[in-house]
């Protein structure tokens, strides 16, 4: 088969039409119903114990940490309690073995280290205070020196209060046993403490509700903001949920504060259908899951985020290459039978190893418009050890890299337009002006939606194909990204936590 026909057959297994966007939508707001009925669902929505979201006047100085899937940040938050702030931060790669490691203890003494390191660095003061209170033998610390920390772990956590909850389940590739079912914020205050930190984890939360708290903070509108998304190397989504339709939070343990009738929730929205009644799902979907650390689960996210399209991607063309019909990456001086010597792949080609193309990738092919797709070319020589490379194979690549990036923004609408729908957010659709009262606020933070090329516009083309929302409902979404939003919310959720401790228990 010609290469370019063989490519668009590839294509167009990753189409997501209109009717299928909007089955999705439809399956979304029934799973996120379940899940605020009862626990156990697949789409977790967990009760984050966080009832208002900011109005831009707090101020004071934070720690925050954050675990993400792929770097561990460390920062001090100033907030200036007028929308903005000054952050000061420190990021490290989470060594892969500590990913995968036997012991909680391993992951969790290292990111106190990290801390540790922090304080030295950026807060001399804290630190020499704390030392030197150490020394003087009085033990303990003196109130004002210690620091509120806000510990974003961006995994899903079964809360319990602001600062208490266990872990459910890992995702992004971490595979700790150990960890699961235990506090991770007392399993991080025990690292701190071992190291004598003056570091007081006052608040667990997840990088959506930190990013929906930034947002509220520095952009607050008359109608503030509804969802905090992630489109990242996971995704996931926290909303402004009505308490009356938490209908499960009866049965639960943590206390609630009922004053504003409203919580954030948190989605785990990676796990939506991962039971496939909705979802595409191709051969690649399917190897991708079966040997991946957590199959059948995060199925949706295992289509979405950034962990994964790289490998969808990977998978889809080594199908190609190994198809004798099809000329990908072929060596014209050969016609042998073997696959490294009939093609211009060397042996130990990352095409060829599980997570060998990074995601980014799909972004640099999707976004080449270089003559001859060059940038393309290169990066395959260079990085993926696929020398001479032909405009061809570039046009190849990069229509199942558009393809894969193209479904996963269409995938992301679903979500965004189902919490928008069963909010009630949007109400009237048919409203022609977009007004400081009516726009629904988003605020979005990852690797795809700031790096994918056209990710927002994909995203937006899909939201007008919803009838419910239309090219009106979708002008008035206004969707913002919330740059490091992760870091900013968790200080801001420590600050909540910290005045409810300071007031005493109700
Ligand atoms: C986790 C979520 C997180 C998301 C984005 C997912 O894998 O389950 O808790 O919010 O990644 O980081
Ligand atoms: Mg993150």
């Amino acid at each position: 088969m010609a290469l370019a026909a063989a490519a668009e057959r590839v294509a167009a297994e990753f189409e997501y039409p209109k009717e299928d966007v909007n089955r999705g939508v439809k399956e979304f707001i029934r799973q996120m119903n379940e899940g605020l009925a009862k626990q156990g669902t697949t789409m977790s929505q967990i009760p984050t114990y966080v009832t208002a979201v900011p109005n831009g006047t707090e101020n004071g100085l934070y720690m925050a940490v954050d675990l993400g899937g792929t770097n561990f940040r460390v920062c001090s938050i100033q907030l200036h309690g007028n929308s903005t702030f000054s952050l000061t931060q420190s990021k490290v790669a989470i060594p892969k073995q500590l990913m995968v490691a036997k012991t909680s203890r391993e992951l969790f003494s290292f990111l106190a280290k990290q801390i540790e390191l922090f304080l030295k660095t950026h807060h001399e003061d804290h630190y020499v205070s704390h030392v030197e209170r150490r020394a003087s033998s009085a033990g303990g610390f003196r109130e004002e020196d210690i620091f509120s920390l806000g510990f974003t772990f961006s995994f899903p956590v079964q809360q319990y209060g602001i600062n208490k909850g266990t872990l459910i389940r890992w995702t992004k590739g971490f595979d700790i046993q150990d960890t699961v079912g235990k506090d991770v914020c007392a399993l991080l205050q025990k690292e701190i403490d071992a190291l004598h930190l003056p570091v007081r984890v006052a608040a667990l939360v997840n990088d959506t509700v930190g990013t929906l708290m930034a947002r509220s903070y520095t952009s607050p509108g008359k109608a503030g903001t509804l969802l905090g998304a992630i489109f990242g190397t996971g995704t996931n989504g926290a909303y402004v949920e009505k308490l009356e339709k938490m209908s499960k939070l009866k049965g639960m343990a943590g206390e609630v504060d009922g004053s504003t009738g409203e919580m954030i929730v948190n989605t785990e929205w990676g796990s939506f259908d991962n039971q496939l009644s909705v979802l595409p799902n191709t051969p690649y979907d399917n190897d991708l899951d079966k040997e991946s650390v957590n199959p059948g689960i995060q199925m949706f996210e295992k289509r979405i985020s950034g962990m994964f399209l790289g490998e969808i991607l990977r998978r889809a063309l080594v199908s190609l290459v190994k198809d004798p019909s099809v000329p990908l990456f072929s060596d014209e001086h050969s016609n042998q039978n073997d696959v490294h010597s009939t093609t211009n792949i060397q042996q130990d080609s990352p095409l060829f190893k599980q997570w060998g193309i990074d995601t980014s990738f799909l972004s640099i092919s999707s976004g080449d418009n270089s003559a001859g797709l060059k940038v393309t070319r290169q990066t395959l020589d260079n990085e993926y050890g696929i020398s001479a490379a032909s405009a061809e194979d570039a046009e190849a690549v990069r229509l199942i890299a558009s393809a894969v990036g193209k479904r996963a923004a269409r995938l992301s609408a679903v979500a965004i337009a189902a919490v928008v729908i069963a909010t009630g957010k949007l109400g009237d659709n048919t409203a022609t002006e977009v007004t400081d009262e009516n726009v629904v606020d988003i605020g979005v933070d990852g690797s795809l939606v700031e790096f994918y090329p056209n990710f927002e516009e994909y995203i937006r083309e899909a939201l007008r194909d919803v009838p419910e929302i239309g090219p009106l409902g979708e002008k008035r979404i206004r969707i913002g990204i919330a740059k490091d939003g992760s870091g900013v919310g968790a200080a801001l959720i420590a600050l909540v936590a910290d005045k409810a401790m300071k007031a005493g228990p109700r």
